[in-house]
């Protein structure tokens, strides 16, 4: 099996970058999957019509098709993908998508692109910060989606806002759909391969909500799960007095901190 998958990784080509898929750019148009078999080197040898479970007939015996470790491989991406959390409007954005056009912005283009290329021999996740609209959120979801792309890794994507505290808070109160289940969100938070928590905040109007924070950064801390915060603010300054700086020197053990700071993106798109 392995020598067999071997011999089928070999024969990929430039043009998919050597991955067996490329990434469908009309998907949205035409309703389509986001990722689909590379046309030149796998879709050229397929005999099923991509027909589930991919297998062909041929002189009357069953066959497993060319293409089939491909798309089962899209598969599981797709379905990883579909449970990531990742906002619709920041769904399957590659790195094409981001415009670094000054130097900080750059050094964060850099700095994901040697997470996506060496994940998961990678030592640190990262702290993006910097002000609103500089495309934070965009490069946070682009490196969670290259990383379920080329790994297939579980990963989650959550925004620190007010849904998000009242959601964690209906698993306390009895009657609601997910009474009892904070132990399971907490576990899944914590043990998640990959996490972005995009706009970590400073919650100064609740210690519920502050302690909350602090124990999913230390929940990844002691799991060394790799994870990349989004904030609007400098860490450095802004949690440095916060339980008598652990917070922000476990931030600092576990990620790189970036500045991303510039005009607002969201003004040039
Ligand atoms: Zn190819
Ligand atoms: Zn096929």
């Amino acid at each position: 099996m392995t020598k067999n998958k071997e011999a089928v990784k070999s024969t990929f080509c430039i043009h998919c970058d050597k991955t067996g898929i490329i990434r469908n750019p009309y998907f949205n148009e035409m309703g389509e999957s986001a990722l689909t078999p590379c046309p030149k080197c796998v879709l050229d040898k397929c005999l099923c019509g991509g027909e589930e479970p991919y297998y062909y007939s041929e002189n009357g015996s069953i066959k497993e098709c060319y293409c089939r470790d491909i798309r089962m491989r899209i598969d599981r991406i797709n379905t990883v993908y579909s449970k990531s959390g990742i906002e619709k409007k920041f769904q399957w954005k590659s790195f094409n998508d981001f415009r670094a056009e000054n130097k900080l912005a750059n050094e964060a283009k850099n700095a994901a692109y040697e997470i996506v290329n060496n994940f998961p021999d990678v030592k640190k996740g990262l702290f993006l910060w910097g002000n609103p609209g500089t495309g934070k959120t965009l490069l946070s979801s682009i490196i969670l989606t290259e990383l379920i792309i080329r790994h297939a890794a579980e990963g989650r994507f959550i925004k620190i806002s007010r849904t998000f505290f009242n959601r964690l808070k209906a698993t306390f109160v009895e009657g609601s759909d997910t009474y009892g289940e904070s132990s399971k969100i907490e576990k899944e938070l914590s043990e998640v391969d990959i996490l972005v928590v995009d706009d970590f905040g400073i919650q100064r109007d609740s210690a519920w909500e502050q302690e909350t924070l602090y124990n999913l950064v230390d929940a990844r801390y002691e799991s060394e799960r790799f994870t990349i915060f989004t904030s609007n603010n400098n860490p450095h300054k802004a949690l440095a007095e916060l339980s008598q700086g652990r917070i922000l020197s476990r931030i600092k053990e576990m990620c790189k901190i970036i500045e991303i700071s510039g005009e607002d993106y969201r003004n040039r798109l």
